[in-house]
């Protein structure tokens, strides 16, 4: 009898580790060497922990080889409190849930709110997690458009319009992941107010909030609106590099009378995974109050920030590609103009690359783009690494999908 997969399934789609990754696998094993610019892992690229972090973990670890508070190690709770308490928002350690990276706490929060035909409104393009959440949940991510033509700010008609009385929150994803696009106030207090006049729940992804490019400044939704139930995700990962150590947390911000059924729903799905990994728990603390040596990074003279800019000269100087120039977040999102690359399917596009260049690009209908004329090249490798990479991209893309 043949092993089913659960229908439950049947939507889910995480692109960015997919058959793609599978094929790069393959070569791999045939000899030869990928680039693999399909996720944003900084320490695959050199870059090192801060060294408090590392320090505190290890100075726990031997304390740390048993199972803890379900919903996370009170110390770094307490440091995650505090970290938002000095932004102005209330909220107490009972709020916070540590889990082992943001992907956990991003299943859990959906699975203790959907039910069947339940929506919930997801940017497109978006970090796939959200949508696949949403759809292992039983509930229907519904894509409002950002909008290329304005810096990939979310359309706020869109969004409106795809409001239905099934809508039970909205995700931002700010700053973005895939287009590095960074909001501004007016554009989160137009998200906020969409979320009030129809109450919904509002989950705010910023674990780019740290990489910000250009003077860019990031303000933490829940600032702006201590009147919604806001559930602010946040790590380790991206800011602090250290993703290998999943470690994340989600601050249940705003009011929570309202809210108490849920938010036990949470604790019960806290429960039953039994704790985040514990020894990765002791390096919040160090993180939030140590050196934020992601500065170094991020400024001018910084590695991201010379990354960032060969990427985008670079792509841009390709033929019939255009791209937004990202203003945060470790991506760039270039748009491949439909009249020179008559590009049907898009990953069979990065499949072919993959096969020609050893390259490993994630296509754009992987993050739920609607149309097959974008992908995703992670801005990680150091700078020659990363010009020679879109370099070749290029040399690829001249007559790709021409007549
Ligand atoms: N949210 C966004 C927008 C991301 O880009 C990622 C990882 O790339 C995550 C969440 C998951 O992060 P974590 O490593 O904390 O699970």
């Amino acid at each position: 009898m043949q092993v089913i997969q659960s229908t439950k399934l049947a939507n889910v789609c995480y692109e960015i580790r997919g058959p793609v990754l599978e094929e790069a696998m393959r070569l791999e094993a045939a000899g030869h060497r990928i680039l693999k610019l399909n996720t944003g892992n900084p320490a695959a690229f050199g870059f090192e922990c801060p060294p408090e972090i590392l320090e505190d973990m290890l100075r726990n670890v031997g304390e740390a080889h048993g199972y803890g508070d379900a919903k996370g190690l009170l110390s770094a709770r307490r440091a995650v409190m505090q970290h938002y308490q000095t932004v102005g928002i209330e909220l107490s350690v009972e709020d916070i849930y540590l889990g082992n990276g943001v992907s956990e706490l991003i299943q859990m929060s959906m699975q203790a709110l959907l039910d069947d035909g339940d929506e919930v409104l997801v940017p497109a393009p978006d970090y796939p997690l959200w949508t696949a959440s949403v759809s292992l949940s039983g509930g229907t991510a519904v894509h409002y458009r950002c909008d290329e033509q304005a810096d990939w700010m979310p359309d706020l008609a869109d969004v409106e319009r795809k409001v239905t009385d099934r809508t039970k929150a909205i995700v931002i994803i700010n700053p973005n992941n895939p287009t590095g696009a960074v909001y501004d106030e007016e554009v989160l207090r137009g998200l906020t107010e969409i979320a009030r006049r129809h109450n919904l729940i509002v989950c705010s992804d910023e674990i780019y909030d740290k990489i910000l490019f250009d003077g860019a400044t990031h303000t933490p939704t829940a600032t702006l609106a201590p009147d919604l139930l806001t559930l602010t995700f946040n790590g380790l990962s991206k800011a602090y590099r250290v993703a290998g150590y999943r470690s994340g947390w989600l601050a249940v911000c705003g009011p929570k009378a309202h809210a108490q059924s849920y938010i036990e729903g949470l604790t019960i799905l806290a429960n039953m995974r039994l704790c985040a990994n514990m020894p990765a728990q002791h390096a919040v603390a160090a993180a939030l109050g140590g050196r934020q040596s992601i500065n170094d990074l991020v400024l001018p003279g910084g590695r991201l920030l010379e990354q960032r800019d060969t990427a985008y000269e670079l792509l841009t100087q390709i033929p019939g590609v255009s791209c937004v120039k990202p203003k945060g977040a470790i991506y760039a999102f270039p748009r491949l103009d439909p009249k020179v690359y008559k590009i049907k399917d898009d990953r069979e596009m990065v499949l072919d690359l993959l096969r020609s260049e050893k390259i490993m690009i994630v296509h754009g209908t992987g993050f739920n783009w609607p149309e097959p004329d974008h992908f995703r090249i992670v801005n990680l490798p150091p700078a020659q690494e990363l010009a020679d990479a879109v370099t070749r991209i290029g040399t690829f893309l001249d007559g790709y999908g021409q007549p």
